[in-house]
């Protein structure tokens, strides 16, 4: 059944689904079938009684409406539980393994809620006088501290509000700082790997530069060579992952970034990854110039459902001059917000106020309650997890780099499915129906077929048995010819597959009222 949006709204049969247990609402047990609200609430009546409004005059002029706003009336009841069932119908940390590669899915403790939450903290507005949150800034000023400590930096913009938005954060200081050299006319080339995330040539591609790709070795990393054959006048930048996306970490990253302030270009590094070397190795010792880190991966703030990000961006001390502003900065009177910075180079400024503060909030009560020993043990039980996966999984999945160990994530390929009619799509699918969420699929792009695992450290040893039980049992099944429980999966999900390559390409991101359909009354002669 379609609805007047085109969208499925029961899910299909599934397969030796009989007419018997067919169930008169189309729920499935708990899983129930839930329409949109427009769909279930009438807009002639409402749940709310407010009397109506004495005469007034408007003054809105034209901009008066003069349809009625159609918006569902629903009783309380029926709104909570339209939205708790849709909440139901999520995928979350909080339910089970989320093997995201790339994206660090960990746990989000529950102290971070608690912290976020106190009054003190978040019933305070950005335009407060400063002389009335200085706690806030203090805690801004500390976190701060920490993220350059772990990264041994000399500077920290807090306010960009993503990884991909730290991403424009560092590379507008590169801009700046190459402009303020008065080579902003000759410099224009940024250097991106093949394996990179998309992120990183569209940053480039935004503020202006021309991207030249670098090709990745058979051993998954970018070799000297290959940067500095690259390298020339017109370069501004390199920007490099590491540990990159095929779960490696680039061994030769002191030399890369050698060559590239040799040759007069900065080094952006993408520090999504950092959750496999913090308290292990400080990018700013490896000859970093900037780089993000994703507090709602690597600092456990909530990464699902598009929620508020937080991309805090460090910068080397070349690139100091040119961060933006506002910053905090501390003296005998206290803590002050510095919104103009006189005569200094800043390239301005990123965000309205200062970033996501209840991140700053979670992402210190995470580092606080873990210490710096307790960072550092995350990150190599992270690594530890990935290749407890690698090795209990190589024998029978294959993958281009699985016979060395492997940083946070590890990568599988599609090479050995071949002949078996099975798709890394419909293994992903298939996992949805044992209830987990998909692994990263067909990324990094210089894998064929590539599936990424990233367990994080929050998965308990039972957890990862059965996870990796669970594979393998879906690996001999894909092997031993029974394509279908793939080709067709998900079986058990609410919906079944959908046409993802439209949804993206052609989203219907408004309800339109469905026409009322005019029967005609034909008079019987
Ligand atoms: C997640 C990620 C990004 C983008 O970060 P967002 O916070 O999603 O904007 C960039 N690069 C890599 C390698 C990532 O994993």
């Amino acid at each position: 059944m379609l609805n007047n949006q085109g969208r499925p709204t029961q899910p299909e049969a599934a397969s030796g689904e009989t007419i018997a247990h067919k169930t008169f609402t189309g729920n499935r047990g708990l899983q129930t079938h839930e329409p949109l609200i427009f769909e279930t609430g009438r807009n002639d009546v409402t749940g709310v009684d407010i009397d109506e409004p004495e005469e007034f005059t408007p003054r809105l002029g034209a901009m008066l409406r003069k349809a009625t706003i159609d918006l569902p009336g629903l009783s309380e009841p029926e709104a909570m539980r339209h939205y708790v069932r849709l909440s139901q119908k999520n995928y979350a940390i909080d339910a089970g393994l989320y093997p995201l590669g790339s994206c660090t899915m960990k746990h989000n403790p529950r102290l971070n809620e608690k912290m976020a939450r106190l009054p003190g903290l978040s019933d305070i507005h950005p335009l407060q006088p400063q002389s009335t949150v200085q706690g806030a800034l203090a805690l801004i000023d500390e976190l701060a501290n920490w993220l350059m400590e772990i990264t041994g930096t000399h500077a920290v913009a807090m306010s960009p509000k993503a990884g991909a938005h730290g991403e424009t954060c560092g590379m507008m200081a590169i801009k700046a700082a190459i402009e303020a050299r008065g080579e902003g006319a000759t410099r224009n080339v940024v250097l991106v790997p093949e394996s990179a995330h998309g992120t990183n040539p569209a940053t480039a591609a935004l503020i202006g530069y021309s991207v030249r790709s670098i090709r990745a070795d058979a051993s998954g990393t970018v070799r000297v060579a290959d940067v500095k054959a690259a390298l020339g006048p017109d370069v501004a930048a390199i920007m490099l992952t590491n540990p990159n996306t095929c779960g490696l970490f680039e061994k030769d990253i002191v030399e890369i970034a050698e060559a590239v302030h040799e040759a007069g270009g900065y080094f952006y590094c993408d520090g999504a990854n950092l959750n496999a070397i913090m308290g292990k190795v400080r990018p700013g010792d490896l000859g970093i110039d900037a780089m993000h880190i994703n507090l709602h991966k690597t600092f456990s703030t909530p990464h699902g459902g598009g929620g508020p990000g937080a991309g805090p961006v460090v910068l080397s001390q070349a690139l100091a001059p040119f961060a933006p502003v506002p910053f905090v900065a501390k003296d005998e009177g206290g803590h002050s917000l510095i919104e103009h910075a006189e005569g200094s180079q800043s390239f301005g400024r990123m965000t309205a106020f200062h970033g996501q503060m209840g991140m700053f909030v979670r992402a210190l009560t995470y580092m606080l309650s873990h210490g710096g020993d307790g960072l550092r043990q995350a990150s190599e039980d992270a690594v530890l997890s990935a290749n407890y996966i690698r090795a209990c999984l190589k024998d029978i999945m294959s993958g281009p780099f699985v016979e060395q160990p492997c940083m946070h994530e590890v990568v599988f390929d599609d090479a050995w499915l071949k002949g078996t009619g099975v798709t890394t799509l419909d293994f992903a699918k298939a996992m949805i129906d044992e209830g987990y969420h998909p692994m990263t699929m067909y990324f990094p792009l210089v894998v064929h077929g590539a599936m990424l695992i990233e367990p994080t450290e929050s998965e308990s040893l039972a957890s990862l048995d059965l996870f990796i039980m669970t594979l393998r049992d879906m690996a001999f099944r894909a092997r031993r010819g029974e394509a279908e429980r793939f080709t067709q999966a998900p079986y058990f999900a609410p919906m079944r597959r959908l046409d993802e390559t439209r949804a993206a390409r052609q989203p219907v991101l408004r309800w339109t009222k469905p026409e009322t359909v005019q029967v005609e009354a034909v008079a019987a002669e």
